[in-house]
């Protein structure tokens, strides 16, 4: 069984970026994942020597009212299971309450769970990413998604144990 890898954050951080950088538009077999439901947008990836299967999900921000609660149902979903979750924040924007929704949410689940700070390119992303640390979820992890940044250092990481 692959590790499933689940990409969460608010709207707009860049997990489809990244999902799509991850899996190159190869779309996951899911029927031959028992476990995995077809709500979500799966895809299979291979990054050196990790075959995984990535989890893209709409977003989560912990104040969501309609439609919004339906991704949201589906983020909460995708972080069940995952083995793997990448929690992605945007470096240029900064900490928002929204991210502070979601880590209280992710620090109460066990699982792994990696910061990523998305959209390091063209910043002094070493200084903007400081603030992050008060999600208390440990180290972040540097990248840029539409560059192709840092991401292979962060998959070899987040999936060394598998
Ligand atoms: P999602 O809502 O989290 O899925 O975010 P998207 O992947 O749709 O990206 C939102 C916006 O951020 C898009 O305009 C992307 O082009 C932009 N974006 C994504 N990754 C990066 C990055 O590494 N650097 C910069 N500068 N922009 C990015
Ligand atoms: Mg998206």
């Amino acid at each position: 069984m692959m590790p499933v890898v689940a990409l969460v954050g608010r709207p707009n951080v860049g997990k489809s970026t990244l999902f799509n950088r991850l899996t190159r538009t190869r779309d996951a077999l899911v029927a031959d994942f028992p476990g995995l439901t077809r709500d979500r947008k799966y895809g299979q990836s291979k990054l050196g020597e990790h075959e995984f299967i990535v989890v893209d999900t709409g977003g989560i921000d912990g104040t969501e009212e309609g439609i919004e609660t339906k991704m949201a149902e589906q983020s909460l979903a995708a972080i069940d299971e995952a083995d793997v979750v990448l929690f992605l924040v945007d470096a240029r924007a900064g900490l928002t309450a929204a991210d502070q929704a979601i880590a209280q949410h992710l620090r109460s689940q066990q699982k792994d769970v990696f910061l990523v700070a998305n959209k390091t390119d063209g910043i002094d992303a070493d200084s903007a990413v400081g603030e992050f640390y008060a999600l208390g979820l440990g180290e972040i992890y540097q990248i840029a998604a539409a560059q192709n940044r840092g991401i292979s250092q962060l998959i070899n990481l987040a999936l060394e144990p598998f």
